[in-house]
């Protein structure tokens, strides 16, 4: 596995073009851009992000332009020289993508289209976000890239686990057809700072419920599993998929393979909250896959990348920022 020498352009410093740049994953990543010196222009609708994510990153007002536009409607860009295109412009939890399905739909599909296109006319290197949700409710485990998965195309998640497959599948044909330097990454379930305390995903409902004092919400009888990977974990695993040498045309899981019961979630984080534990069971939603977990063997092999971040150690950050965000949002509200 070779780190390739990142591409300059006529002295200039690397120019990168991230979308979903307010969400939770892209912020972080536009963070971490800046700060091997890149140029970045961002790009983000505010559907489900957040412009404070990218406070610091306004600051710096030479290196990083952001842009609030709809990548489904081919929004214009400033004229650079793009180097690479990071993709991650889409809701991502299963509350937002319900709400949002139809634009779901159309900004993995069309918004897809869209900045593939300018990753061709630019000659950039292209990253799709892809998900662990193509691989829907898996029969295999853990799961491999060449699993074809378990998707029920008309399902309450369909909107988001299809339009993910079909931006997998124009991102490789435009690969094949067009010569585009291109891979997919598929995420597992990311957690940390950032997460929208609405955000209806299950760290941040834990949280924010046992920081309140209610019962945690588990959905089903919660023997379901999924596996966690801590945020600037996940970030470096997305910039060596990006920057390695022989990631042109790979599919790469990044996620954690270890497993844990969302029963067992609930535990860990009312133990870290430091409050008793008190559940109530809800129903399960439609199509909530029953096990996951990545096979990180690719990984591995092509970025020499694994989780190194302790769940708990990982979770605590993650408490400390939903703490800071209670108390900054109490102080406005005075
Ligand atoms: N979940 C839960 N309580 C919640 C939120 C989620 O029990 O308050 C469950 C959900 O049914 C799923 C798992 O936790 O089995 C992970 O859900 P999440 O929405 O975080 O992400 P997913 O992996 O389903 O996309």
């Amino acid at each position: 596995m070779t780190r390739v020498q990142e591409k300059s352009f006529s002295g200039h410093a690397s120019v990168s073009l991230v979308t979903g740049a307010a969400g939770f994953l892209g912020s972080h990543l536009v963070d971490r851009l800046l700060s091997k010196g890149h140029q970045v222009v961002g790009i983000d609708n505010l559907s489900t992000g957040n412009p404070e994510n990218l406070k610091n990153a306004l600051s710096d007002k030479k290196k990083f332009h952001f842009i609030q536009a709809d990548v489904t409607l081919n929004p214009e860009l400033p004229e650079l020289k793009y180097d690479y295109i990071w993709h991650l412009a889409s809701p991502a939890s299963p509350v937002d993508y319900r709400r949002l399905s139809i634009e779901t739909l159309l900004v993995n599909s069309a918004g897809t289209k869209n900045i593939l296109d300018i990753a061709l006319r630019h000659k950039a290197k292209f990253l799709l976000a892809s998900t662990s949700e193509v691989y829907g409710d898996p029969l295999v485990h853990p799961q491999k890239e060449d699993y074809w998965g378990n998707v029920n195309p008309i399902g309450e998640r369909a909107c988001y686990d299809e339009s993910k497959r079909f931006a997998e599948a124009l991102t490789t044909e435009y690969r094949r057809r067009f010569g585009l330097d291109a891979r997919i990454i598929r995420i597992f379930n990311t957690y940390g700072p950032r997460m929208r305390i609405q955000d209806g995903r299950v760290i941040p409902n834990f949280i924010s419920q046992a920081l309140r004092g209610e019962p945690l919400t588990v959905y089903g009888n919660g023997n379901q599993t999924r596996s966690f990977v801590y945020i600037d974990n996940e970030v470096e695993g997305i910039m060596r998929a990006m920057f390695y040498e022989n990631t042109d045309g790979e599919v790469i899981n990044i996620g954690n393979p270890q497993e844990y019961t969302i029963l067992e979630v609930a535990r860990i984080v009312a133990q870290l909250c430091r409050v008793e534990l008190n559940i109530i069971y809800e129903s399960l939603p439609s199509d909530d896959p029953t096990r996951r977990s990545p096979d990180l063997s690719k990984a591995r092999a092509l970025l020499g990348w694994k989780p190194s971040i302790p769940f708990e150690i990982g979770l605590t950050k993650t408490i400390d920022y939903f703490v800071q965000r209670k108390l900054k949002d109490q102080v406005s509200k005075k």
